[in-house]
């Protein structure tokens, strides 16, 4: 059975043994573009990715999944070359410990999504980055666009242009690198992983 019929089924849970690990060369293709209007099985495939980091994000049914938490996913990583992520960023609690008003800072599925735009400023995470395809840690900091425009089609159908700064363009820029067949430690330097090139910002 092709994967996208069986990761699409109604009684299947996308977990960790549907997510191809670096070695496998889909992970370095370059993904293909969706067709419109959306297929059923892709609007599918685009929310059982979600269900996937929303589990992945809840303690209890992570533990029982045996999954480890993610904030994207990208289709490439499932073995389906396709230009199809979803990703879910919770806020933080507040102060005190309380729920954040909202619950999420992006939570979206995105068809062919691309970086239109972008600043000249670069941007790192302090802590580097992970992926649920990458099962070690690789410490340095990855490099990336600070700030980004993204245009990308939604589960209806709808043409969205988004500006995305901080943890949120990182995200988003991963998973899209994941539909070119990039990883994210290619954006490391070699020599020294964690140089600091002037006006580097780096999120803590
Ligand atoms: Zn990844």
């Amino acid at each position: 059975m092709p994967t996208i019929d069986k990761l699409t089924k109604p009684s299947h849970l996308i977990n960790m043994s549907d997510i191809i690990r670096e070695g496998n060369p889909t992970l370095r293709a370059v993904a293909e573009d969706v067709t419109f209007p959306l297929s059923d099985q892709d609007i599918i495939l685009g929310e059982k990715m979600m269900q996937f980091l929303k589990n992945s994000q809840d303690p209890v049914i992570a533990e029982k999944m045996g999954l480890r938490g993610g904030v994207g996913l990208a289709a490439p990583q499932l073995d389906i070359s396709k230009r199809i992520i979803a990703v879910l960023v919770p806020n933080p609690e507040d102060a005190d410990g309380n729920p954040p008003k909202e619950a999420y800072s992006l939570a979206e599925v995105m068809y062919n999504p691309k970086v239109v735009a972008h600043s000249v400023q670069d941007a790192a995470l302090a802590e580097g980055e992970g992926c649920l395809s990458v099962d070690r840690e690789v410490p340095g900091y990855v490099v990336r666009h600070s700030r980004v425009t993204v245009e990308y089609v939604d589960k209806n159908g709808e043409k969205k242009r988004i500006k995305l700064r901080g943890y949120n363009s990182i995200v988003v820029q991963h998973e899209i690198d994941h539909t070119n067949g990039i990883m994210f430690y290619d954006h490391i330097n070699k020599d020294n992983p964690f140089a600091v090139k002037e006006g580097l910002l780096i999120i803590e």
